[in-house]
């Protein structure tokens, strides 16, 4: 590992003072991410990060075998940059009831799986009951339940009669068998952005309550930011900074997760004209930054079906320390334009890690160690 100014070999010198701090496992200040998202310098920002990857992993890196449900695509929210949303009668529209779901994990299910992943739509009609028993379904199924983003459990207080608070809804789930949740919904906190974007979605204080309630609670949950639209990169550092401040209060997040914006099939792809995906120089930039700024998170994650498994191999030396992992059929992110395949092999990741030197280590949806390759 890099332990001095000299091996590190710094071309930004103004990053001088940085690099010291990030060496002696200090934290950064906002002018100091600034300063890092602002540098030419992307090589050492890379190198830092790989510095703080390395000492809280070593050579390990991590995926997972999970399966993606998404049961209905039916959702009333309406955010700009979801090509995923469909209204009831719309074409290609789908809506699981409990019996679907079983014949649905019967055919996708295999012994290998451990984790089933939820991600699906804000469904207008479907009742409290159905989500219980839906995570209990799951659970009973043997599989880990990772489940409902702050923005779905903000919904379901709204379905229940009386409404009930962040805590009760959440109890219950954990009652039924959730053991981890997504971070999905986060997009970007700033209010300015995200009434532009997601405007009927729980707003960046709701989120940070449930997750803050979900820790509280015992459920481990992770975290996501939607970039490359329309926010600054001043708002993504606030948004990292944001969580680093409920991770110190909490210590319940696992990963963090950028999420490139996708081009195609929604809105604000439409009105931004916009048809490129992020550059790859830019998705690495800000999966370093996350490493270096976040330095109470565990893990960082390079989400291959939205940055490429190409990519992701290269961010492995630039903080990421986990690959989320089989992803077995994803389709909102699809549904926006990814270009991925829909879910990669255990012998295709195990290579992807292997082939720049790292450790595979397949985990559980808890980051518990099943076996290391
Ligand atoms: S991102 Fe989620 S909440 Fe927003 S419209 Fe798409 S499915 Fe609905």
């Amino acid at each position: 590992m890099i332990t001095t100014l000299s091996e590190l070999q710094v071309y930004d010198k103004s990053l001088l003072p940085i690099a010291d701090k990030v060496l002696a496992a200090e934290r950064l200040s906002f002018k100091e991410g600034m300063q890092l998202f602002n540098t030419k310098d992307i090589p050492t920002v890379a190198r830092l990060a790989d510095i703080v990857r390395e000492r809280k992993v070593g050579k390990k890196a991590y995926f997972v075998h999970s399966l993606r449900l998404s049961q209905t695509n039916i959702c009333y929210v309406g955010c700009t940059f979801c090509g995923f949303q469909r209204k009831f009668g719309e074409e290609g529209v789908w809506d699981y009831e409990l019996s679907d779901v079983w014949e649905y994990i019967k055919t996708h299910g295999h012994p290998e799986l451990t984790e089933v992943h939820i991600s699906s739509g804000h469904h207008p009609k479907k009742d409290w009951q159905y989500y219980l028993d839906l995570t209990a379904g799951l659970t009973e199924r043997g599989l880990q339940v990772k489940a409902w983003t702050a923005a779905e459990i903000h919904h379901f207080t709204k379905i229940t009669k009386p409404r009930m608070s962040y805590k009760e809804v959440l109890s219950e789930l954990k009652d039924a068998g959730l053991v981890a949740m997504p971070g999905g919904g986060a997009e970007i906190f700033a209010e300015r952005v995200r009434k532009k974007i997601a405007k009927n979605k729980v707003n960046s204080e709701g989120w940070l309550e449930v997750h803050r309630v979900a820790h509280n609670l015992g459920i481990r949950t992770n975290a996501t930011m939607l970039y490359g639209h329309i926010e600054t990169l001043e708002e993504r550092l606030d948004h990292m900074m944001q969580l680093r401040n409920l991770q110190d209060e909490t210590a319940g997040f696992f990963s963090f997760i950028p999420l490139a914006f996708q081009p195609d099939n929604n809105d604000l792809a439409k009105e931004l004209k916009k048809t490129e995906f992020t550059t790859g120089l830019d998705d690495l930039r800000n999966l370093a930054i996350a490493r270096i700024i976040l330095d109470n998170f565990d893990h960082i994650k390079g989400y291959w079906i939205m940055i490429t498994p190409e990519l992701t191999q290269i961010s492995l030396s630039a903080g990421v320390s986990d690959i989320d992992g089989t992803i077995k059929d994803e389709r909102i992110a699809h549904a926006s334009g990814a270009i991925t395949e829909l879910g990669m092999t255990e012998a295709s990741l195990i290579k992807l890690i292997k082939n720049v030197g790292r450790v595979p280590v397949k985990r559980d949806a808890l980051y518990n160690e099943l076996q290391v390759y």
